[in-house]
């Protein structure tokens, strides 16, 4: 049987279950094999894997990981892809499909669960765009973490998870993603190898969370001053931190302890700099 992740296939399936793409809920299908193929083969190797997918649709993607994986989860809002995924994933038993909102999914539970049943957990998807960050920070935030997610969004969010200090993409968001995980380029995509056409390109990115999070004792803490030197770009990282420290004196002082030069604009700086600016204000 062809692939799922094929022109003629995805149109035949949707075709045959009379449905449209919905974009409220970020509907655009995969339909080029070597693609899901080099998504797929990016994940980690391992032995006794379990793929956490999010959003299956049809079961494009579902299908690679479901033949390379011991165990595939996949979590699909959509009411209406239920009897769609039933058919296309008959051949897979081993391919379990949950109606739920991703959100609202008790991460730990379901960690625990597969660890305690020997799986290696990994999440792989091509995410729904509309809610990728809310997505990536339910994963970042829990309890218990799934060390490799391997997803797919817009290129121009892709670009801001990877950006490197004095670019234009790199900001708060950058920042402390890059705190909690290590983030890689996998691949870019086109926008032309879905159905339907979105009106950008897509990327991949792959994050390998840190087991020990470096430094920051009180995360929401860290996060706060992060996103608080970032609040007027052009404005210098004194100008900003003061709005944190709310003290003006305060800040060029703290910020001369981590060796920062008052006059820098925070997109200037690292990852290292802004951990010891949070180090020295906060627990000196
Ligand atoms: N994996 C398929 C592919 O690559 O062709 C579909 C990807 S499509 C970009 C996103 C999928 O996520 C859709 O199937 C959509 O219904 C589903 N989705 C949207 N919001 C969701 C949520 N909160 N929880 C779970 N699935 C969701």
């Amino acid at each position: 049987m062809k692939a799922i992740a094929t022109v003629s296939r995805t149109k035949e399936i949707l075709e045959k279950y009379e449905l449209n793409a919905k974009k409220k809920f970020g509907q655009n299908f995969l339909t080029e094999p070597s693609v899901v193929e080099r998504i797929a083969d990016s994940i980690p190797k391992g032995t006794k894997r379990c793929a956490i997918e999010i959003g299956p649709g049809i079961g494009a993607l579902t299908e690679q990981l479901a033949l390379r994986c011991e165990k595939v989860i996949a979590y699909e809002i959509d009411d209406d892809l239920l009897p769609v995924l039933a058919e296309t994933m008959a051949p897979y038993p081993h391919v379990e499909i949950r109606h739920q909102d991703f959100l609202t999914v008790d991460l730990n539970a379901l960690v625990s669960e597969l660890e305690e049943e020997g799986y290696t957990p990994v999440v792989c998807a091509n995410l729904p765009y509309y809610i990728t960050t809310p997505i990536l920070f339910h994963l970042f935030e829990a309890e218990k973490q799934v060390s490799s997610i391997t997803v797919m969004m817009q290129k121009e969010v892709a670009d801001r998870f990877v950006a490197k200090p004095s670019t234009k993409d790199y900001n708060a968001l950058t920042v402390i993603t890059q705190y909690v995980a290590d983030c890689k380029m996998v691949m870019k995509v086109p926008k032309e190898v879905f159905n339907p056409r979105p009106h950008v390109d897509s990327a991949v990115v792959q994050f390998t969370l840190r087991k020990y999070p470096r430094v920051a004792k009180d995360h929401g803490q860290f996060v706060e001053l992060v996103k608080g030197c970032f609040t007027q770009r052009r404005k210098t990282i004194l100008n900003n931190f003061t709005g944190v420290v709310r003290n003006k004196d305060l800040a060029k002082e703290l910020l001369e302890k981590a060796e920062i030069d008052p006059s820098r604009r925070s997109e200037t700086c690292t990852l290292e700099e802004f951990l010891t600016l949070y180090e020295v204000t906060y627990h000196d």
